[in-house]
């Protein structure tokens, strides 16, 4: 095993930046560096953008010396999930459907990185389009774990997890369907946030479900994926489901002396059912003890329950791939990417361009979708998993009444083999049974790393705060991301 390198801090990097202290262009630089040293190994990376982000660190550092302030994130190198539209790089969601493409517009949360001064340094590997939790259905080629070159790093943001975990970037973007910020973020050891559905604007994220879809941020710490989230998260006409609350200054009201009494009294609600069959000694036992140490630092631990989360892989793999399969007709061979049969007519047009474009994991999942929709099935498939989704959002809301946020294991196991899960689609889905009722019920949540297993493989611990709670869950992060640290 390798040890990764210390990227520094996107807050410590970007302050230093700011007040002129250190040289976007340097620090652009040295994580060019490192990406050109680590990731022949790791393949984070679809596309390295040297050059782009060379050219803003420039004029970023005009800028800085003309006194014309530096921005949020000024001169931090970030990396972008390539189901994340950019008009400096290619955008392929991973899929030889989108080969070559590169869009016209960029996504609201590119516009809004570069305008605090971020300095994009390429696109993240992922599962075709986020539909995974390896990496290994990308079209082009799989990830590998930053500490273990044979396992994989989790999905479908596997890429942003690596180049985070492996000092390649101190912060990436991902996207989070049904886990897919946080469970690579708990594989990999880093720190993933998953907010509220509507928190971020999702105008220019290529559309899996789009009930369920939310922009997300992998970073190295709690504080720092909240100085991100401040910048990319807010209103944005451009997405109709965007909420209108303006978001808080949640780094800033990150204070120590607020952290270092939110542990005191918080009351902290174990879900029973996500303890049950399927989870790994190692995972259990390191999250018991953090609940144990919390209790010993002033939490009130309160047990808690979803009934209904049990359905909750089911539901989600019928309304996620009844959207998938409403969102990717689009993919048709006449508005994008791949091309194949145009000259035997409009039918073979499509169905070879389809055929060639989609891997075997996303056709699987539009003919699930299709077949969910379809006339004679809707009742028994798509509404009654809607009528699931109700249900389960009222369990939360219950618990959620109970206790101010809930904690239970990201994943019930570390990661696994490269090649293991493969062909076994179902054992692949239960990787993230602990993540999919949080999207479906469309609450923030956050994995920060919990100690590791035998072999040294990180464990991720998963809170769970009300819709809109960002504060919340970030400060209860943040104690105990500082609690996790400390000895004892
Ligand atoms: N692994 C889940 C899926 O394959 C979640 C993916 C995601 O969150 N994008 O659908």
């Amino acid at each position: 095993m390798n040890a990764p390198i210390p990227p520094g801090s996107v807050i410590e990097v970007a302050d230093a930046v700011a007040a002129g202290r250190e040289r976007a262009a340097e620090v652009c630089r040295a994580a060019l560096a490192r990406i050109a040293q680590i990731d022949p190994d790791v393949r984070a990376f679809l596309h390295v953008s040297a050059d782009h982000a060379r050219a803003r660190a420039t004029q970023l550092d005009s800028a800085i010396e003309a006194g014309r302030g530096g921005g949020a994130l000024a001169g931090v190198p970030i990396a972008i999930k390539d189901n994340l539209c950019t008009r400096f790089a290619p955008t392929t969601a991973a899929s030889r459907a989108l080969e070559g493409f590169v869009p016209p517009y960029d996504a609201t949360v590119v516009e809004r990185l570069e305008s605090a001064g971020a300095l994009l340094v390429g696109k993240t590997n992922l599962d075709e389009f986020a539909m995974g939790s390896s990496t290994e259905n990308s079209a082009f080629f799989p990830t590998h774990h930053p500490l273990d070159r044979g396992r994989v790093p989790g999905g479908s943001s596997g890429g942003s997890a690596a180049a985070v975990a492996a000092g390649m970037v101190p912060a990436a973007l991902g996207s989070d369907t049904g886990g897919s910020v946080r469970q690579p973020a708990a594989f990999c050891g880093c720190v993933g946030l998953k907010p509220t559905y509507g928190r971020i604007s999702r105008y220019g994220l290529i559309a899996y479900g789009s009930s369920l879809d939310q922009v997300g941020v992998l970073a190295g710490n709690v504080r720092d994926a909240a100085r991100v989230l401040e910048v990319i998260a807010g209103p944005d006409a451009r997405d109709a489901t965007c909420s209108t609350h303006r978001p808080e200054a949640y780094s800033a009201a990150m204070t120590e002396e607020l952290v270092s009494r939110r542990m005191a009294g918080l009351r902290l609600g174990v879900p029973r059912e996500y303890f049950g069959e399927g989870l790994s000694d190692s995972v259990r036992r390191a999250v018991e003890a953090a609940i144990d140490k919390a209790r010993r630092g002033g939490a009130r631990v309160v047990d808690v329950s979803l009934p209904r989360a049990r359905h909750s892989v089911a539901a989600y793999y019928v309304i996620a791939t009844a959207e998938a399969s409403s969102n990717l007709s689009r993919y048709d061979g006449v508005h994008y990417g791949v091309r194949r049969g145009a000259e035997a007519g409009i039918e073979a047009l499509v169905r070879e361009s389809r055929g060639a474009g989609f891997g075997a994991e996303v056709q699987r999942r539009i003919m699930l979708g299709t077949f969910a929709l379809s006339a004679g099935y809707y009742d028994a498939y798509y509404a009654k998993a809607l009528r699931v989704r109700r249900l389960l959002r009222d369990d939360f809301s219950a618990a959620l009444r109970e206790a101010d946020v809930l904690i239970s294991p990201t994943t019930p196991t570390t990661a696994f083999r490269l090649g293991e899960k493969l062909s076994d689609p179902l054992s692949m889905y239960l990787a993230d049974v602990y993540t999919i009722a949080v999207n479906l019920a469309g609450l923030p949540a956050i994995s920060i790393p919990c100690g590791a297993d035998e072999a040294g493989l990180p464990i991720g611990l998963q809170l769970i705060a009300p819709a809109l709670g960002e504060s919340l869950l970030l400060q209860a992060a943040r104690a105990f991301e500082q609690m996790l640290a400390s000895a004892g």
